[in-house]
């Protein structure tokens, strides 16, 4: 499969350079060259297979020409180590649980197989490729996490000293053989603005391979779509009825894999792009007009996007044409107060607990399929554990949920990460010293 460029079609790069070079150098973002069809008989089979082995199938249809089949079948079968579940939450409403890895989130997902491909394709290079990240928190923990022990590949990741919470601190700095903690006496923007002045640093680059492990990568995309797949076997075991799926959506990766897996044959009917008051996408599908500005803080901060990177990769699968992209889509948007409301509501109602992302999907769904479609299966898409709010949600439910046992026993561990200033030369010394 190559990949072209969203800013020019007829720039095409192998599936290598992609996934090395992460972006395009015009700035716009890869595509696959074609949405690949899947072979004969596969949605008829699709209620037999395991996660596994839809996984493969689907990545095997995107890369499979540019890998061993054996190479290909250890990544899957190595970032697809943990289950989706489809669980029933009342009637005809299921959530899609995708909070089951190392880091209670759905980007575990993305970011286990991207480091896997990435150390595929630096296997035999003779210098091994230092990823630097810069994290206010998050992304920072399903990178370390995703890279850890692979080899060939050194991470190295930012973070403001004293600004992200204990938990997010500990599953970054707590890590040892090749993930490296910096500690900066700054802010997030600080940290962003070392590890950018290190990538147009011509004298380090040409001394040490750099590499960075941003969210819009196609290796992190594409395995996005597997559990829609997934979800659809689950869900076929148990009725027909047409699927109706509300992703909860801050950079929208996670919704244009879900219309990636919808042009490949997955009998969705309508997506509905659920957001928090940073509201730009559901915006543009009631009016036509994308009109991005900076992000507003709220309680479902991993959606806190003011201008999503991914909406580019949405214009380009329907060639900008607004009224298909309605087809496909309808878009929702709530308050925190709303959300709150919501998290205690369903509590109460049936036990289930939703984390404050979650509840944002589940009130997509539950408001289209109340004013539209309710004979429909409606499945919303739960991105993170409830537990890893736990000061939002504690205070809404009756019965806390637990932080599980994986991530509660990172609290215990000694934090062991290295103090830099805010100073880029400091900061290229110790690449310098460490990374050779
Ligand atoms: C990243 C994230 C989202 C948003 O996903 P996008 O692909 O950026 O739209 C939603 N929920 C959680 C918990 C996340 O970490």
């Amino acid at each position: 499969m190559k990949f072209y460029s969203t800013k020019n079609r007829s720039n095409l790069v192998s599936l290598r350079e992609a996934v090395l070079k992460g972006m395009p150098e015009d700035n716009g973002l890869f595509m696959p060259r074609s949405v690949p069809e899947l072979p004969g008989g596969f949605f008829d089979n699709i209620s037999s297979m395991g996660f596994q082995e839809i996984s493969l199938q689907i990545a095997d249809a995107f890369f499979g020409e540019d890998m061993p089949a054996a190479d290909l079948e250890q990544i899957v079968t190595e970032a697809v180590n943990f289950d989706a579940p489809l669980v029933q939450v009342h009637d005809n409403i299921y959530s899609l649980e995708l909070y089951h890895g190392p880091t209670l989130a759905f980007k575990d997902f993305g970011a286990r197989f991207m480091a896997r491909m990435t150390a595929h394709f630096v296997k035999n290079s003779a210098r091994e490729l230092n990823i630097l990240v810069a994290t206010s928190g998050d992304t920072g923990s399903a990178v370390a996490s995703g890279f850890y022990d692979v080899p060939g590949i050194n991470v190295i990741i930012l973070y403001p000293s004293g600004k992200i919470s204990e938990i997010q601190e500990k599953q970054i700095a707590t890590l040892d053989k090749n993930i490296t903690a910096l500690e900066i006496d700054g802010v997030f923007d600080d940290c962003q603005k070392l590890v950018k002045q290190a990538f147009l640093d011509t004298e380090l680059c040409s001394q040490i391979e750099l590499s960075s492990a941003n969210s819009i990568n196609v290796a992190r995309l594409i395995p996005q779509s597997f559990y829609y797949f997934y979800a659809c076997a689950q869900l076929q075991a148990d009725s027909q009825a047409d699927m109706v799926i509300s992703v909860p959506s801050g950079n929208f990766g996670n919704l244009t894999a879900g219309l990636i897996a919808r042009r490949m044959g997955l009998p969705v009917e309508q997506y509905i792009a659920s957001t928090n008051i940073n509201d730009v996408v559901p915006e543009y599908l009631g009016s036509g007009l994308f009109n991005p500005r900076p992000s507003k803080q709220t309680i479902s901060n991993a959606m806190d996007v003011g201008n999503p990177s991914n909406f580019d990769r949405i214009l380009d699968l329907y060639d900008s044409d607004y009224d298909k992209i309605l087809q496909d889509v309808s878009g929702s948007a709530y308050t925190d107060d709303q959300t709150r409301q919501m998290i205690s509501r369903l509590e109460e109602e049936t036990g289930y607990i939703l984390d404050p992302h979650g509840a944002v999907g589940y009130m997509g769904l539950r408001h289209y399929l109340t004013e539209l479609r309710d004979t429909a299966n409606g499945i919303f898409i739960e991105t993170a554990h409830p537990a890893k709010f736990i000061d939002v949600v504690g205070p809404l439910v009756k019965n806390a949920p637990q932080i599980p046992e994986r991530l509660g026993r990172f609290l215990d561990r000694e934090k062991r990460s290295v103090k830099l200033k805010n100073d880029y030369e400091e900061f290229k010394s110790f690449l310098l010293d460490e990374k050779k």
